[in-house]
């Protein structure tokens, strides 16, 4: 049985579509995303070795950013990805920060990103969300 085309080739240009004005969360049907990771109850180990790696930053920034418009800051489900202007300023364009202690480790990045650029490994011992107590 074939699903068609993979994933991370579904994505078109951004320049293709009019952005999504999104409503803020409102508490009681809809939530943000931040409180829903805090009620993962996820951890992680300080020093754990880092379990998403970027292969190449530059194509991230260039196409991911560039063509896609960033589409990790809005798949991902606990805002682990974000584009946010360089610590140098303005001028120095944007830079891709990862929260990587947020991860739930749905493995979302892996499969959708445009590039296949990001690769998800299991975190170390099994850390992450505490499913069992949720
Ligand atoms: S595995 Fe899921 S939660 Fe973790 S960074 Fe990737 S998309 Fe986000």
């Amino acid at each position: 049985m074939s699903h068609g085309k993979p994933d991370h080739e579904t994505l078109d240009p951004a320049a293709d579509h009019k952005p999504i004005d999104y409503p803020r969360p409102d508490g009681e049907v809809t939530f943000d995303l931040m409180s829903s990771v805090f009620l993962s109850n996820t951890n992680h180990d300080e020093d754990q070795p880092v379990h998403l790696k970027v292969a190449d930053l530059e194509l991230q920034k260039s196409s991911e950013l560039g063509t896609y418009g960033g589409p990790s800051a809005y798949y991902c489900p606990a805002g682990v990805y974000e584009w946010v202007e360089a610590a140098e300023g303005k001028a120095a364009g944007m830079t891709f920060r990862i929260n990587a202690q947020n991860c739930v480790h749905c493995k979302t990045c892996d499969i959708k990103d445009p590039n296949q650029n990001i690769d998800w490994t299991a975190p170390l011992g099994g850390e992450g969300p505490v499913y069992v107590n949720m």
